[in-house]
C-alpha cells in the first residue's frame, strides 16, 4: 500500500471573511503547535512494523507559507525519518502570495517539495478586500514569478468565482490573468457560504445578497469554457489541469486512497478507518501532552459508507471505473441504472467510454443530484445484479 501524508497548519496572518478552515491569527503559537506535531507524527508511527511508503505530500492549511525555514527542516526531517518517500513523490506546499519568500522558496525546494500551490483567488483588487485577503494583485505576479525562478515548474492557483455583485467580465479577466501566467493546475471554485462564518452571517443579516443557482451556473459555464480554450482538462468538478498534471495527491482523496493526516482538523484514512482530529489547537497540544493521539473521532468506512463515496467522489473526478466497481461491491451498475443514464446520457450529463462513467462539465455543476439518483437506484434494487456480468457499455447506447 502506498499512502498520501497531509498536514494541517493552523495558523493565518488574517481570518478571511468567508473561510471556514480551522486557523488561528495567534502566530506566537506556531513554535508550540511545530512540537506537537512532531510528537503526533511519532505517536501515529510508533507501533509501525516498517515506514508507510508515501508517494504524495501536502502540506496545507492555514498559511503553511508562514512556517520559517528552521520549522520547516524539522517538520521535513520527522516526516524523512518516519516514512519512506517514494522517488517522484509529489510535495505540495501551500502559499499565500502575501507571505510568500525568496528564502523560503528555495527552502521548499531543498526539502523536496516540488510543487506550490498558491490561494490567488482573484485579479481583482476590490475582490480581494472584499474576501479579506491579505494579498495584493501585485504580489500574486511577484510570488508566482518568484516560484517560477526558483525551479518549481509545478504550480497550481486557486481561484474563487460567483462572489455578490461580480460581474462576468472581472470573473474573465481573473481567469484570463490566471491562464497567462501559465499555470500547470487551477482549481476554480464557487464561493460558498460556510455556516460560522462572517460571510454567512452577513448574509442571513441581508448585507449581503448571494447569487442565485442560475448566476452560479453562468460563472461555472464561463470557467468550463474559459480554461478548456486554454488547453486545461476538467478532470474534477472544481480542478482543471493542463494534460496529465492533476493533483495526485488531491486524486486520492477522490479515488478513495488510504492518506494519513496531521495537525488539528485534519482527517486522514487509514485500514479502512477515517479519523478526525480536534479542530481546536489547545485540545490538540493536550491529548499529545498526554502521549494520546489528538483524535475527535473515528469512522469505520463500512462497505454501504464506500460505496456512496465510490459513486460520489469518482463522478466527481476522474469516472467511476465499471469493472472496478463490481469487482469492489459485486454490483453492476450499468445493469441497474441502465434507464437513468441513457436518460444522462441524451442531456449531456454522462458519457460512458472504455468502462468509465464521466461526467460532462453540465453533468458535473448537478454532481450531487445524479449521485443521489444512482444511489437511490441501487438501494432500491435488491442487488440481484451482484452475480451478472458487467453489461457491455455499448448496450446503453
Ligand atoms: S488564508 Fe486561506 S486558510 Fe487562511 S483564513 Fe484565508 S482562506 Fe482561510
Amino acid at each position: 500500500m502506498i499512502y498520501g501524508l497531509y498536514i494541517h497548519f493552523p495558523f493565518c496572518v488574517h481570518k478571511c471573511f468567508y473561510c471556514d478552515f480551522y486557523s488561528l491569527e495567534n502566530l506566537s503559537l506556531i513554535e508550540i503547535f511545530v512540537e506537537s506535531l512532531l510528537i503526533e507524527i511519532d505517536l501515529q508511527t510508533i507501533n509501525l512494523p516498517s515506514k508507510p511508503k508515501i508517494d504524495t505530500i501536502y502540506l496545507g492549511g492555514g498559511t503553511p507559507s508562514l512556517l520559517t525555514p528552521q520549522l520547516m527542516e524539522k517538520i521535513f526531517a520527522k516526516i524523512y525519518d518516519k516514512f519512506e518517500i517514494i522517488e517522484n513523490a509529489e510535495i505540495t506546499i501551500e502559499c499565500n502570495p502575501g507571505t510568500t519568500d525568496i528564502a523560503y522558496l528555495k527552502n521548499y525546494k531543498s526539502l523536496g517539495a516540488n510543487r506550490i500551490s498558491f490561494g490567488v483567488q482573484s485579479f481583482i483588487p476590490a475582490e480581494l478586500k472584499f474576501l479579506e485577503r491579505i494579498h495584493s494583485v501585485d504580489e500574486v505576479y511577484k510570488a508566482y514569478n518568484l516560484a517560477r525562478k526558483t525551479g518549481f515548474d509545478n504550480i497550481s492557483i486557486d481561484l474563487i468565482f460567483s462572489l455578490p455583485n461580480q460581474s462576468f467580465d472581472n470573473w474573465k479577466f481573473s481567469l484570463a490573468q490566471a491562464i497567462s501566467l501559465q499555470p500547470n493546475h487551477i482549481s476554480a471554485y464557487s464561493l460558498i457560504y460556510e455556516e460560522n462564518t462572517p460571510l454567512f452571517n452577513s448574509y442571513k443579516k441581508g448585507k449581503i445578497a448571494k447569487n442565485n443557482s442560475d448566476l452560479d451556473a453562468d460563472f461555472y459555464n464561463i470557467t468550463t469554457e474559459m480554461l478548456g480554450l486554454a488547453g486545461f482538462n476538467q478532470y474534477e468538478v472544481s480542478n482543471y489541469c493542463l494534460p496529465g498534471q492533476f493533483s495526485r495527491h488531491n486524486c486520492k482523496y477522490w479515488n478513495s486512497s488510504e492518506f494519513f493526516a496531521f495537525g488539528p482538523s485534519a482527517v486522514g484514512v487509514i485500514d479502512d478507518v477515517r479519523y478526525k482530529n480536534f479542530s481546536s489547537l489547545s485540545k490538540y497540544n493536550k491529548s499529545i501532552k498526554s502521549n494520546l493521539r489528538p483524535i475527535e473521532y473515528t469512522e469505520q468506512l463500512t462497505e454501504e459508507i464506500r460505496l456512496f463515496e465510490r459513486v460520489f467522489l469518482t463522478l466527481r473526478a476522474q469516472g467511476l471505473d465499471v469493472n472496478t466497481f463490481k469487482n469492489e461491491f459485486g454490483i453492476d451498475i450499468l445493469h441497474i441504472c441502465k434507464e437513468l443514464f441513457v436518460l444522462f446520457i441524451q442531456n449531456n450529463f454522462m458519457t460512458i467510454e472504455n468502462g468509465f462513467i464521466k461526467l460532462t462539465a453540465d453533468g458535473y455543476f448537478i454532481g450531487d443530484d445524479i449521485t443521489l439518483k444512482i444511489m437511490d437506484k441501487i438501494e432500491n434494487s435488491d442487488y440481484s445484479c451482484r452475480n451478472a456480468n458487467a453489461g457491455d457499455v455499448r448496450d446503453i447506447l
